[in-house]
């Protein structure tokens, strides 16, 4: 007598397919539709070893009786499902590694390629006021630079260890050290030059030296593992003054 078909906890039906990846775990085709299946042919046998998902067409090669066709035997279910988990274990441990790297280091890549870019457009705005030998202007051009600097900083600080520099806003941290520079910078030049304008001119390139080697000192951390990316990114941004 047939044994009866107790419908299959939804927990186990999860697991099943969960592990087999969705997939027919003998003809391994994606688009086929599957069932699961009770390796031992009894359906009242719920237990998670006796079940493996197969399509329609393998499913009816397992109930086939007889000569007829090619047989799937319950052993031969039984290997091709033990292989097929295996794979899929790999297969997303595999993924798992590729999306950890991808968040790792392919996010960093692509915006630190286009630095050196920006450096070019930063310049180009400010070389005309440098060379304009009006101060005020050749001020507020390095004041404009530095803040231009500071926005990639923010945005290299995205690709850091959380809390690697403060746990709160990182516009408010650059400024504070940029700040210091600048207060460092003027204690020296207002020696020289007391009172004028001249003083912030110098104060503004020492600072703008300073960011630019703040912003190379990120990238070549990020950079750590890839001496030779490091160099020709170096080599970019040292050459990205306006043609
Ligand atoms: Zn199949």
């Amino acid at each position: 007598m047939a044994k009866k078909r107790k419908p299959i906890p939804t927990k186990v039906v999860n697991e099943v397919m969960l592990r087999s990846a969705l997939t027919c775990c003998v003809c391994k085709k994606r688009d086929n539709t599957i069932q699961t299946h009770h390796i031992d042919k009894d359906p009242s046998n719920n237990d998670i070893e006796n079940l493996a998902v197969l399509c329609l067409e393998c499913h009816n090669k397992a109930h086939i009786r007889g000569g007829v066709g090619r047989h799937l035997t319950a052993s031969l279910i039984f290997t091709y499902r033990e292989e097929w988990y295996k794979m899929v274990k790999i297969e997303k441990v595999k993924e798992a590694m590729r999306s950890a790297r991808r968040v790792l280091e392919d996010a960093p890549h692509a915006y630190i390629e286009t630095i050196p870019e920006i450096r070019q457009k930063l310049l180009k705005t400010a070389q005309p006021e440098w060379d304009s030998g009006v101060t005020i202007r050749m001020v507020k051009a390095h004041s404009k630079y530095i803040d231009g600097l500071k926005n990639i900083l923010v945005k290299l600080a995205a690709f850091f260890p959380k809390g690697a520099f403060g746990s709160g806003d990182k516009h408010e941290f650059f400024s504070e050290i940029i700040s210091s520079k600048f207060k460092w910078h003027s204690s020296l030049t207002e020696t020289q030059f007391a009172g004028g304008t001249i003083a912030g001119v110098i104060c503004g390139g020492a600072v703008s030296s300073e960011v630019e080697k703040m912003v190379e000192d990120m990238v070549q951390t990020l950079l750590y593992s890839e001496y030779s990316l490091w160099k020709t990114w170096k080599k970019e941004w040292d050459l990205a003054i306006p043609a």
